[in-house]
């Protein structure tokens, strides 16, 4: 991404800027060229580079390779393990209230019952409402599917899916994990955590858009998604996308090693929180554990949309909520789910990256003060009965 010079970049959260290694792999891919399935060397070739990409992404998870099938994107990744589970008997689905649109409208269209995971205030799913809902299910519904994300990509709160996972497995069920914020930000154990199934996406972590990951445990069985060669060991017809899937590759062992630097996020993502706290602004899931990059912050009387935009003319790049595929601005579910009712709709979305300096946090806020003047003196009350 060639962001304007001097403009400030912190909606990584929607996408990361691509890394360097990550573009130069797309392009040593697209110069080797070739098709994987072939069998000269140039298919060999391309074979290779897919197969290192899958060793780094399997790394990554700490995934064996075997069960890491490349999709388009996070959104695919999600959609093959619902439909996976609905196709071995899943009637009815779990699925938490702040999961990403891509899982809310899957498990929608399948035409099953579906049940919203609560959460509580700070954004973390109340596993009580879980255990008690699993102690009684139906048999009749089959296996319980349950999606818990990993960490949330509207305010990064971390959720506690390693107690979840004991909850379904006690239950027999299918714990699927949204890792696509996770990935890349935290360290993400996909068999640890005790996810059936785990999808991330590359262009989360510094890879390309339109290529990402679904992880699969022994007690998942993968439909097959789309039909035709083999590709993908018969679960994902179509020729693979090699250069994206190397773009991938390379983001996320740069990812992976970098982990420890991206804690370093926190300590400025809470100081500019501060600041902005001062002028009556509050920070969402302040209490709970977050990604280091992800600051979501309301601010009464002060539309998210028109934060975003006066955030925009001073080039400095926000969103508001989850960036919806529209690019309009709606109220996020997410604050909502958390019970913030009109608040939702004055909340913005900030999120820093591997390219993010602590300047960048400062200047976001040097920004932010001054269109929130500019609205307060617009929005100021006229001074009435002047004679
Ligand atoms: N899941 C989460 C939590 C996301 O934030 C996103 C992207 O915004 C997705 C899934 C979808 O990923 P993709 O854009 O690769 O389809």
């Amino acid at each position: 991404m060639t962001a304007k010079a001097g403009s400030i970049y912190l909606d990584y959260n929607a996408t990361a800027r691509v890394r360097p290694e990550a573009a130069q792999a797309i392009a040593h891919a697209l110069e080797i060229g070739g098709n994987p399935s072939s069998v000269h060397a140039a298919g060999r070739a391309a074979r290779a580079l897919m197969e290192a990409a899958r060793n780094e992404v399997a790394a990554l998870i700490a995934a064996p390779a075997s069960t890491v099938v490349f999709t388009s994107g996070g959104t695919e990744a999600n959609a093959l393990a619902l439909e996976s589970a609905v196709a071995a008997g899943s009637k009815r689905l779990i699925i938490s209230a702040i999961e990403h649109d891509s899982l809310q409208e899957t498990a929608r269209v399948q035409g099953l019952a579906v049940e919203v995971l609560p959460v509580q205030a700070d954004g973390v799913a109340d596993l009580a409402w879980l255990a008690e809902r699993l102690a009684r299910w139906d048999a009749g519904d089959g296996k319980p599917f349950v999606a818990l994300m990993l960490a949330n990509n509207e305010t990064g709160v971390i959720q506690p899916v390693a107690e979840a996972a004991a909850l379904v497995r006690a239950a027999d069920g299918w714990l699927h994990v949204d890792a696509v914020q996770a990935a890349g930000k935290i360290a993400v154990d996909s068999r640890g955590l005790g996810a059936d199934t785990l999808a991330i996406s590359a262009h989360k972590i510094g890879g390309p858009q339109g290529v990402g990951a679904l992880t699969f445990g022994p007690r998942a069985t993968l439909s097959r998604r789309q039909h035709g060669g083999g590709h993908e060991r018969g679960r994902r017809g179509g020729t693979e996308n090699v250069p994206g899937i190397a773009g991938f590759g390379a983001a996320a062992k740069v990812a992976g090693e970098a982990l420890a630097d991206f804690a370093a996020q926190a300590g400025w993502r809470d100081a500019a929180a501060q600041r902005l706290k001062a002028a009556g602004s509050v920070v969402m899931g302040e209490g709970a554990p977050r990604l280091a990059n992800t600051l979501s912050i309301a601010t009464p009387g002060f539309p998210a949309d028109l934060q975003v935009m006066g955030l925009d003319l001073a080039g400095v790049m926000v969103s508001a909520g989850s960036a919806c595929s529209s690019g309009k601005v709606k109220t996020s579910h997410v604050l909502s789910a958390m019970g913030q009712g009109e608040l939702a709709a004055c909340g913005i979305r900030v999120s820093g990256g591997w390219g993010t300096t602590e300047t960048d946090w400062s200047r976001f806020v040097e920004a932010w003060f001054e269109a929130h003047a500019r609205h307060a003196a617009r929005h100021a009350p006229v001074a009435a009965g002047v004679a």
